[in-house]
């Protein structure tokens, strides 16, 4: 089938396996041992990835720190910063169609005494940076709102969230995972304090991330144990996996101004192709205010599950991949206020490096094709 689920999981890119395959096969020495040349290369191995990751953000070398995912760089985040100040400041300002890794982590800081304040966006997936404002409490510690959201792609307006954070003293974290490598991010100019990536949504290895802390922001450790990187994540480095996420970053950096308007255009192409020709369709998330590669459509009146069935020669999902396995309609459209038959019957299309004219073009067809016979009732 045509793979059209990108904002799932990425196809690893061969010049990421090549950069990989020297440390998963001679250079297997580790990055802690100071003792031997293996120890050294494969220190200087994870410096220069150390690097690309920080330059694809306006970060500084010293302020990533490498972890297994974004699952984990959101809980290092958040728990970390109440842990370490959370005496103080127990209040937490987040979104309701954030990612499960931050929206759990927030519940699980409840049990500990947290104060979540989850704020709803309008209907078509933003939240207004006034709605920050007036939610900040003398005790907020921290604001979490994702980059771009992994259903409908919607871009929050991280700047001013940023700039009222940090002028009100309040810590800002991000979840960027489907926004690095797809748009620009500057993490100074966007007064980003943590920011949390992912190697496997931009063609790099599965199981391996990071998160960006600030220079001067302290948080508690979530792993304990040999104090790599300094002291903010033990165990032993992952120096395929980090090597692979640093190519993965200069790569997507070098490509991404051509790549974003190559996508949108073959996104654009889907969307208009099946707006226009099928009745009762529509596109869910703000028009322009998102990433140039996802599109969320709604197919009025069809069962979701058929329709996703039906369509066979495509790889598509109806929200995320951890909750796609439940019967129940995406919490994300249904925070936008799509009732549940609606947000039922609703897919998501997301593009990527391996997309082809051709592609879309096959995908329109059998689209148009399985709707009709569906609607006719064949
Ligand atoms: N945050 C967002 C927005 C995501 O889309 C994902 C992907 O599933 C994650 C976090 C989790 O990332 P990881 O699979 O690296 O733990």
């Amino acid at each position: 089938p045509i793979y059209l689920d990108y904002n799932a999981t990425t196809p690893l890119d061969q010049r990421v396996l090549d950069s990989m395959m020297p440390w998963l096969t001679g250079n297997f020495g580790n990055a802690a041992s100071r003792t031997h040349l293996y120890g050294w290369e494969a220190a200087e191995a994870v410096a220069t990835a150390r690097q690309q990751v920080a330059r694809i953000l306006g970060a500084t070398e010293k302020e990533i720190v490498f972890t297994s995912g974004a699952t984990e760089s959101n809980n290092l985040a958040l728990k970390g910063a109440f842990e370490a100040l959370g005496a103080s400041r127990k209040h937490i300002i987040t979104v309701a169609t954030e990612h499960k890794a931050v929206l759990d982590t927030c519940q699980h800081l409840e049990a500990f005494g947290a104060e979540v304040t989850y704020l709803l966006p309008d209907s078509d997936g933003l939240i207004c940076p006034e709605q920050v404002q007036d939610a900040l409490r003398p005790d907020t510690l921290l604001v979490s709102v994702m980059y771009a959201n992994n259903e409908i792609g919607v871009i929050q307006p991280i700047i001013e969230i940023g700039s009222l954070c940090r002028k009100a003293g309040v810590l800002f974290h991000t979840d960027a995972t489907q926004a690095v490598g797809k748009v620009p991010i500057d993490v100074q100019h966007a007064a980003i304090d943590l920011l949390s990536l992912s190697a496997h949504k931009l063609y790099g290895p599965k199981g391996v991330g990071a998160l960006y802390v600030r220079k001067g922001i302290s948080l508690t450790a979530q792993l304990d144990g040999g104090r790599h990187e300094r002291g903010l994540r033990s165990g032993t480095l992952n120096v395929p996996g980090i090597v692979g996420l640093g190519v993965a970053c200069a790569l997507a950096q070098k490509e991404l101004a051509k790549e974003s308007t190559r996508l949108t255009e073959l996104r654009n192409t889907l969307e208009n192709n099946l707006i226009n020709s099928l009745l009762n369709t529509q596109i869910n998330g703000h028009r322009t205010q998102r990433l140039p590669q996802t599109t969320n459509i709604s197919f009025g009146g069809l069962d979701g599950e058929e329709l996703l069935m039906s369509l066979h020669r495509l790889a598509v999902s109806n929200g995320s991949a951890c909750t796609s396995a439940s019967v129940e309609p995406s919490f994300v459209l249904k925070a936008l206020g799509l009732p549940d038959d609606l947000a039922h019957a609703s897919i998501r299309f997301s593009l990527g490096r391996f997309t082809t004219s051709e592609d879309i073009d096959l995908a329109i067809g059998h689209i148009l094709e399985v709707v009709s016979r569906i609607r006719n009732g064949a």
